[in-house]
């Protein structure tokens, strides 16, 4: 829980809210506080046959990660991960499904990781103003290409661990 109110620094005390048990709440504000965080996606993409992953180069670094975005207020993270596709690499995400999540504690905020199939394995419509380079990887090279000791690289571990050990086919 939250110490002191974010908008006039009074100490929180705790009060019941219908329905959702105990949290802090500002006498002063007379409004509750929730914790202030950031939401963001992160996604493994997929090739239309479902052989290979998406990796790019961002911010001037040469090492590999997932494409990854903030989600907006009032957007649903399911269609942060169509428009940041879309924004960023220029393809559809035709299927879209949730993995896991974990807090990144270095930038506040909750990261989900989702899996999506792609309508297109073409790279022409690149947004070269926010990805420096994508490119396609078999998922063996993907493990070994993806940035060391990265959330990215835990998220896609996992995964491919998901579909080794249950069959499903993505
Ligand atoms: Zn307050």
């Amino acid at each position: 829980m939250m110490n002191y109110c974010y908008e006039c620094g009074t100490e929180l005390v705790s009060r019941e809210l219908d329905g959702e048990g105990m949290v802090s709440y500002c006498k002063t504000c007379r409004c509750f506080r929730f914790p202030i965080y950031s939401t963001a996606v992160s996604i493994i993409v997929l090739d239309p046959q479902k052989k290979r992953i998406l990796l790019i180069q961002q911010y001037g670094r040469e090492s590999n990660i997932l494409v990854a975005g903030y989600v907006n207020r009032g957007e649903s993270a399911e269609s942060a991960v169509a428009r940041e596709l879309n924004e960023e690499i220029g393809i559809n995400a035709v299927k879209i499904h949730f993995n896991r999540s974990e807090f990144f504690e270095r930038s506040n905020t909750l990261m989900l990781n989702f899996t999506c199939i792609a309508d297109s394995d073409s790279l022409e419509g690149l947004n070269t103003k926010e990805v420096d380079k994508a490119q396609w990887f078999t998922f063996e090279q993907a493990k070994a290409e993806i940035r060391p000791d990265s959330l990215a690289r835990r998220f896609l571990l996992a995964y491919l661990s998901d579909i080794a050990g249950s069959g499903q086919e993505w």
